[in-house]
């Protein structure tokens, strides 16, 4: 026999959104090897654990474990459901989601997709609500990812657009990491700052977090902050500033305006209430906000412990506040940087992927912006009223006001939170569709329909990262089985929907990918995320590219800003007046513990990929509530006890693990461990739904984010 000969393709690590760049090595029918792309200016060549095993989650026997291979359809809810046809399946979702428009309007229906699809999965189902059924019901996971990064960026600088570029990491002389365990979460960009600091031994970090986590143990600075004080924090540190002359007062005068409220607001934030709120040191805090205030170039990375909170807009302005008031912005190593959670969570939102917005960076309560889509699409209007976001869709799923949802790419019965909610609401929705690669997702228990979707090796399109890099990639391998890519799908559907309900012209005359991703650059044009000067064939020939990339251009920008000029209506930076709220559920004697959750290094999201890699187990085997050393001995807890972990929305049996980064009060749960992991005897209805069992529903006001990072708990020794 000979071996069939190797390829190696250019892709990207569908994991988190540093966008690493990855070679696939394949025979053709399975991925042999996969190592980083030197070429990429994500990564270099670099990849973490994670994607340096991403080949492991891509075996031919894991696959067919695993995978759903074909589509699989019950008419009744007593009954299983059973192998059908693509033509069978995708018949009855348009005559149901027509008779169900009919009878109950559109909004009686709604899509929740991931901020793990491409952007043209996500350009395709938008259209697919919001231009043909009329419909804004379409929100997505960034819902509980990036959404108070975006509120935070449109309200402070008037566009979700990070400003910074990685580069940047190479020339701060402060780098502030708040809410982020960088370590793990981001673990390309962490490499980074360790090399930058090792070039400049003089780079100062300044860490920002509940716990004591690898990153902060590295820190030159740790501010070990009270759960959801962030804004006190920020405020504090721009009092200290305004207090010793460290704000570039020249600066604000010339680009920004707001700033006379927010003056007299954080006047109060003295340094010993700002201490006393954090539950930090005067003296930490009095040298972080100098540190900050002095520096050359001063970049602050941030990801959930911002966003997954009822005041993450709140958070994410405080934030760029202190960065525009001491003019660390718009200039090299300098600017607010939100890191991604999920690999395209960015394009995502480049093209209108949430209830509240359009393609191209529009807004929805924008008569001119949904005057321009409709334009583009060749329809009559975009529906005015605001879709439902995800906890509200699912609300209303409970209700009944939504009938028929469908879910794709996402596992909402794991990383929802207030998990007993979701689940009754998809107990009681009339039709649950489910568009996946894994069959093993809980979500997929409730699937009236499941879709069998291709995956990372198996699509092609593009993606962007957290620095607004667009990276476009091939398939490697074909796609399993009976599974199709996501936007085929949503194509499919969308023409069988348009002929029951009569329509004589497709608004979805998409052949592949490179004619979708051609019809949403066009609906960049002017905006701040401009690309109609990039091409599939550039991206190609010259690599990722990072936006605004219009026409007429040779390159991407790499940093915003630079000339002072924002794009609001005055041109000026605005300056948010944020006040300190405390997290929704508050410590009490009853449940006196603040439970924090977040990612492990090894592991990602609902582990339907990595929890088929063995050796990704080697760093975490189980889930653990991770308890102080004084709280456990207060408790007489000794490691491996199993406890009842309690909330008011949900209770979890998990064993206790000595947490040395945990403060005495808190205690520490990974995110990733679904029902079948927690209970060990798969899914038995025995209640076990992971740590979102105990995590809030209450949201952000502005953001519509949940805190998923936060809920009041209390712990007794089961
Ligand atoms: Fe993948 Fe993120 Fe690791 Fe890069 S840092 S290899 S994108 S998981």
């Amino acid at each position: 026999l000979v071996a069939a000969p190797l390829t190696e393709t250019k892709a990207t690590c569908c994991y988190c959104g540093v966008g690493c760049g990855v070679l696939i090595q394949s025979d053709g029918e399975k991925v042999v090897a996969v190592r980083g792309d030197p070429d990429h200016p994500a990564n270099y060549g670099r990849l973490c654990t994670k994607g340096s095993t991403l080949h492991l989650s891509a075996r031919p026997a894991l696959q067919q474990q695993a995978r759903a291979l074909y589509p699989e359809l019950r008419l009744a809810r007593t009954d299983q459901r059973e192998r059908a046809s693509w033509a069978t399946t995708l018949d009855f979702l348009a005559n149901k989601f027509a008779a169900t428009i009919r009878d109950h309007g559109p909004d009686s229906v709604g899509f929740y997709l991931s901020g793990q699809l491409l952007t043209e999965d996500y350009y395709v189902f938008n259209k697919l609500a919001k231009g043909l059924i009329g419909t804004n019901n379409v929100d997505t996971n960034s819902r509980l990812c990036m959404s108070s990064a975006v509120a935070g960026y449109k309200q402070t600088l008037g566009a979700d657009a990070p400003p910074p570029c990685y580069e940047d990491i190479d020339q701060a002389d402060v780098i502030f990491l708040v809410g982020s365990n960088t370590a793990y979460a981001h673990p390309i960009v962490y490499r980074r700052i360790e090399d930058a600091r090792k070039a400049n031994p003089a780079l100062k970090v300044i860490v920002a977090d509940p716990r004591r986590t690898d990153t902060a143990r590295e820190a030159d600075l740790f501010l070990p902050i009270l759960p959801g004080t962030d804004v006190a924090l920020f405020n504090g540190m721009l009092h200290i500033c305004l207090w010793e002359d460290l704000v570039d007062l020249d600066y604000i005068v010339a680009h920004t305006e707001g700033f006379a409220e927010l003056k007299q607001t954080v006047r109060e934030y003295t340094p010993k209430m700002v201490a006393e709120i954090c539950g930090i040191n005067e003296a930490d805090l009095m040298q972080a906000a100098r540190w900050f205030g002095q520096a050359k170039a001063a970049l602050s990375m941030y990801c959930q412990g911002l966003n997954q909170s009822s005041s993450g807009t709140a958070k994410n302005a405080a934030l760029i506040n202190l960065h525009l008031a001491t003019h660390q912005i718009g200039k090299p190593g300098a600017g607010p940087f939100s890191l991604t959670g999920q690999p395209n969570a960015m394009g995502g939102r480049e093209v209108g992927g949430l209830a509240t917005m359009l393609s191209g960076h529009r807004d929805l309560g924008n008569p001119q912006h949904r005057a321009e889509i409709a334009a583009l699409w060749g329809i009559d209007a975009v529906p005015e009223k605001p879709g439902k976001s995800a906890v509200e869709m699912f609300e209303a799923v409970r209700t009944g006001e939504i009938k028929l949802i469908w879910i794709v790419c996402t596992n909402p019965a794991q990383s929802m939170p207030e998990q007993a909610m979701i689940r009754e609401a998809l107990s009681n929705a009339e039709l649950v569709v489910v568009q996946e690669a894994y069959r093993t997702t809980a979500s997929c228990d409730y699937a009236d329909v499941l879709l069998p979707a291709s995956t990372w090796s198996e699509k092609e399109g593009t993606v962007t990262n957290s620095e607004r890099r667009i990276t476009r990639f091939k398939s490697v391998l074909p796609k399993l089985a009976e599974s199709r890519h996501d936007w085929e799908i949503a194509v499919e559907f969308a023409r069988k929907l348009e002929a029951v309900m009569g329509k004589d012209k497709s608004l979805f005359p998409f052949a592949g990918t490179e004619e979708i991703w051609n019809e949403h650059r066009e609906s960049t044009r002017g905006r701040d995320l401009d690309i109609t000067g990039l091409s599939f064939k550039i991206l190609e020939e010259q690599g990722p590219q990072q936006w605004p990339y219009p026409e007429g251009a040779t390159t991407g920008k790499k940093r915003l800003y630079e000339d002072g000029i924002f794009p609001t209506a005055s041109g000026r930076a605005r300056f948010v007046n944020t006040v300190y709220q405390p997290v929704a559920d508050r410590v009490d004697a009853r449940y006196p513990f603040h439970l924090t959750t977040g990612r492990l290094r090894d592991q990602w999201h609902g582990m339907s990929r990595t929890g088929t890699v063995a050796q990704l187990f080697a760093h975490a085997a189980e889930p653990a509530v991770a308890m102080s050393k004084t709280d456990m001995e207060r408790r007489q807890l000794h490691n491996g006890d199993l406890v009842h972990v309690t909330s008011k929305h949900g209770s979890q049996i998990f064993p206790v693990a000595l947490g040395e980064d945990m403060r005495a009060g808190q205690v520490f749960v990974g995110m990733h461990w679904g029902e079948e992991y927690v209970s060990g005897r798969g899914r038995d209805g025995d209640g076990s739904h992971g740590v979102n069992a105990l995590t809030s529903p209450a949201y952000d006001p502005s953001s519509k984010q949940p805190e998923l990072k936060h809920a009041a708990v209390k712990i007794l020794k089961a």
